[in-house]
């Protein structure tokens, strides 16, 4: 203590001065890394899928990951968990296998069949090595047997969204437009293309069933997510502003207005 009052009274300043001083550099810091946290989450709000029956669970892992920066749907059971993945939004799939309605392997195995390389994360009771095994002959990505640290749910999930080789695999093509849902990325004859958040979650959505109508209930509710309010005509907006974009980007297709039903990304008209 003698000594910091020393050092201020060399360069002037009290020992209050010195302790308002650091503690307005601490709050400055403070408010940066929360400013710059704040952006790269509404830059990048990649969608996961938890599917947990376990309501405590959900909870404590969906804040985690929130959290961690990401947007989380949830669902807890098989039946729900088909439905919300036919939308295929989903960066990664948090997977628990005892539900109430059947075994998650069952999600993994549909997944697969179909061809979607979605990364899942199996977390489970079971821990044997031949569940383990099983688990990853079936398609999953990684395996966390519970009880587990949530951080280190959090640090195998980014691994797995930055696994090598998904680029190319992965990205989804309609007409020139490409989308890669992993890098969340938009491109234009292979030249990156900038959209907002919200825009690429709906050309994300559009995309992934290009030449298909999506309808605007379904838009509404994976574009954003289960606990959020949305203004009527929010759809619209968003669709008008893709639409604008693709177009000035010189797309090859558009976001065609299905009356009465929804959208649908197909050929440009013109
Ligand atoms: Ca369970």
């Amino acid at each position: 203590m003698p000594t910091i009052v020393s050092e201020g009274r060399h360069s002037g300043l009290s020992l209050q001065e010195t302790d308002a001083r650091a503690v307005c550099v601490i709050i400055w810091r403070v408010v940066i890394i929360w400013r710059v946290r704040q952006r790269s989450i509404t830059r990048f709000p990649m969608r996961l899928l938890l599917i947990e029956d376990n309501v405590s669970l959900v909870q404590l892992i969906s804040k985690g990951l929130a959290n961690a920066g990401f947007e989380v749907d949830t669902s807890a059971t098989v039946a729900d968990s088909f439905d919300l993945l036919a939308s295929g939004v989903y960066a990664a799939i948090v997977l628990d296998l005892g539900l109430p309605d059947g075994d998650g392997t069952a999600v993994l195995r549909s997944l697969r069949a179909r061809g979607d390389s979605t990364p899942v994360l199996v977390l489970t009771a079971r821990g044997t090595l031949q569940d383990r095994v099983t688990g990853l002959h079936d398609g999953a990505d990684d395996y966390l047997v519970k009880p587990f640290a949530l951080e280190e749910l959090v640090a195998r999930i980014h691994a797995l969204l930055r696994r090598p080789g998904d680029f190319l695999g992965r990205l989804r093509r309609a007409g020139n437009v490409a989308f890669d849902p992993v890098g969340r990325q938009a491109y234009v004859d292979d030249v990156p293309q900038s959209l907002s958040a919200r825009e690429m979650a709906l050309l994300e959505l559009l995309i992934g069933r290009a030449g298909r109508v999506v309808t605007k209930a379904y838009v509404e509710e994976h574009l954003f997510g289960q606990a959020e309010e949305i203004r009527s005509n929010a759809i619209e907006v968003y669709v008008h502003r893709l639409r604008k974009q693709l177009a000035d980007f010189g797309a090859s297709v558009e976001i065609h207005t299905v009356r009465g039903v929804g959208y649908l990304l197909a050929e440009a008209r013109s």
